[in-house]
């Protein structure tokens, strides 16, 4: 008798039917920040349409609602304009009691002066967040977590919150093994990690047998000022405040508004209290702060990781990590990439299958796409770095900025600037405008004035020379200095 062999079609079917998430799999999320909670939301919406239940249990040891670090992810909690977008395009609409201010424009200081640059479009779609319960004694009722918005939102979708943290991961005879702190432990058809990179237990991928080997990260900083609704509005408004100072280890500092808080971040290098306190002495910094303003040492602050690469080994079979476990764009828009690559895990796990080849093949494109992206992206910081460096191209850069603030000229520079530091366009474009032959044209043009008028400034010095810092640069037409 002769058997037949079934043909191969039917035996990958087989291969991947083992493979799959079906009717009532069940999924461990490592991790209730943004990465987790997105990935949760969309994972269960498919499900759901599709007429499917799966169990999603989310281990998240911290609580939201609390004050300070231990409620807190960390973070600027700017919520760049095209995570708003992708968000509305979701569903998923902010509420106002979690934005805590809309950012209407960018106000950018050097040491040759300060400018404020205009959105592209008049909408305040820019929004100011806090990750957990605000900062350490805040004596206000402050407004929602995002952080638990959105732990919420995967809740309302029948995701279980597990209040535990993981401490063991192991696969046994193929399927993930997750045990919690109380020793709670169960077996899942998926695991998702989404730890983040401030965690202690990223080791724990290791149980997972594919070589993980996490993102590079440096030290940031981030401060909590309390300073009332009044002074903010007074001395930042609905700014948000990009620094570029030429301190060493500093690549950018921001001072974002909200509500009676400012939160100042700086990123670098291995950014220290050292730095932090040089960076609170330039007298750009405390113009944006009432007269008299010193630094207070009880104020909430942190130095949590960043990310500055992607992480290896990040998936396999029955294993998944996304937000900064794996990769995360360059100094910005850590919970956008947090949104996309949760949206993507989710996607290829329930419409193509959990299996390592599976997330090669639909998940790891858009993976790599953002580490090519952050190529590019070290470049344009290497540009900002050289405008932090270089005095004639900071006056060429704020000079030319200041012309096309003012309706001069088309916003060459100031699109550059916007784009680097909102998020919103991708590195290489970005990149690709700054060596336009017009827009370096107009850069040297800019550099050549800038060096005649400080020339004769320096000619008629009246004691201070050049434009005061902490001012807004004069727009072309306004009786620029010697200009
Ligand atoms: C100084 C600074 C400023 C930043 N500013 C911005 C900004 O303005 N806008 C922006 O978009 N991005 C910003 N980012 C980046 C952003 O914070 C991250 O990209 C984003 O939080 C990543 O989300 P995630 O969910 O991957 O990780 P996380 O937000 O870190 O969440 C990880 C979660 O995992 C939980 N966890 C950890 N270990 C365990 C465990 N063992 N068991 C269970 N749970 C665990 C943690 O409690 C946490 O809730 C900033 C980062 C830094 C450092």
């Amino acid at each position: 008798m002769v058997i037949s062999r079934p043909p191969e079609v039917s035996v990958r079917r087989i291969l991947d039917a083992s493979i799959r998430l079906g009717n009532g799999s069940r999924v461990a999320v490592i991790g209730g920040g943004p990465a987790g909670s997105f990935f949760s939301y969309f994972l269960l919406t498919m499900a759901s349409q599709a007429g499917m239940t799966i169990g999603v249990d989310i281990f998240e040891p911290r609580d939201f609602s609390q004050q300070g670090p231990p409620g807190c992810n960390k973070c600027g909690g700017i919520i760049y304009e095209s995570l708003v977008q992708s968000l509305a395009t979701d569903g998923i609409c902010l509420p106002s009691s979690v934005v805590q201010q809309g950012i209407s424009d960018y106000t950018f200081h050097t040491d040759e002066g300060s400018i404020r640059i205009k959105p592209p479009s008049d909408e305040k779609r820019i929004a100011s967040v806090r990750r957990g319960g605000g900062p350490f004694g805040a004596t206000r009722s402050l407004l929602a977590s995002f952080d638990g918005f959105l732990l919420t939102l995967a809740e309302g979708k029948g995701a279980r919150i597990i209040r535990e943290r993981v401490t063991g991961v192991a696969m046994v005879e193929g399927r993930p093994y997750v045990t919690a702190q109380s020793g709670l432990s169960d077996q899942y058809d998926l695991l998702v990690g989404a730890m983040g990179v401030n965690s202690p237990d990223l080791k724990l991928f290791g149980g997972c047998a594919t070589g993980y080997t996490p993102a590079t990260t440096t030290k940031a900083h981030i401060t909590e000022i309390l300073l009332g609704k009044e002074a903010i509005d007074e001395h930042l408004g609905d700014s948000m405040h990009v620094f570029l100072l030429n301190i060493p280890r500093l690549k950018f500092a921001a001072i974002i508004p909200k509500g009676e808080y400012a939160t100042v971040c700086l990123l670098g290098k291995d950014i220290d209290q050292a730095l932090v306190d040089s960076f609170f002495c330039r007298p750009e910094v405390m113009s944006c702060f009432p007269a008299g303003w010193t630094p207070d040492s009880t104020r909430c602050r942190c130095f949590p990781s960043v990310t500055l690469g992607g992480a290896h080994g990040a998936f396999g079979d029955r294993f998944v990590t996304i937000g900064d476990c794996f990769v995360s764009r360059l100094y910005k828009d850590g919970i956008g990439s947090a949104y996309r690559t949760a949206k993507a895990a989710a996607q290829t796990a329930f419409l193509e299958g959990i299996a390592k080849r599976d997330f090669n093949k639909f998940y790891q494109p858009l993976c790599a796409a953002v580490a090519s992206d952050n190529r590019f992206g070290k470049a344009v910081f290497t540009f900002t770095t050289l405008i932090k460096r270089l005095p004639f191209l900071r006056r060429g850069v704020m000079r030319m900025t200041g012309s096309e603030q003012g309706g001069f000229a088309a916003p060459r520079m100031s699109s550059v600037l916007w784009d680097t530091f909102t998020g919103n366009a991708s590195f290489p474009s970005i990149l690709a405008r700054t060596i336009h032959p017009v827009f370096l044209a107009r850069l040297f043009y800019e550099i050549m004035m800038g060096c005649v008028s400080s020339r004769n400034r320096a000619n008629t010095r009246d004691g201070n020379g050049g434009w005061r810092a902490g001012k807004t640069i004069p727009r072309r037409g306004d009786d620029l200095p010697g200009g």
